[in-house]
């Protein structure tokens, strides 16, 4: 076992970063399909081509990949409960950009499918 990383105290879990909520503002720049294809997310300013995430069949939708211009790609799975970035695996008792911009931006899609 290495002690590099110290266990995490839990009454200041973050001393060096003050803990700062995630900020999720989304807003799609293409919308996708209803197979989830083709939509170009910007979050934070920042924009993501959104992939949809096949397991075996590839009718059963398992999850999203959102593609940064930069080639960085994050995997989030479908009900968004978690995301592979940086972000949320150093801080994950807090959801990160991606889950919250993806969640208000799929709760977009579908008040947009109601309205429509
Ligand atoms: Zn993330």
């Amino acid at each position: 076992m290495s002690n590099l990383r110290p266990r995490k105290d839990p009454r200041n879990p973050h001393p060096r970063r003050p803990s700062r909520p995630a900020q999720g503002v989304a807003r799609w720049l293409t919308r996708p399909d209803h197979h989830m294809v083709g939509g170009v997310l910007e979050v934070n300013g920042q924009s993501y081509e959104l992939l949809p995430l096949y397991s075996g069949a590839e009718t059963v939708l398992d999850g999203y990949r959102l593609l940064k211009g930069d080639g960085a790609m994050y995997d989030l799975p479908r009900d968004l409960s978690t995301c592979d970035c940086p972000g949320h695996t150093f801080r994950p008792e807090q959801p990160c950009k991606h889950m919250l911009a993806l969640k208000a931006a799929f709760a977009r899609l579908a008040d947009e499918g109601r309205a429509a």
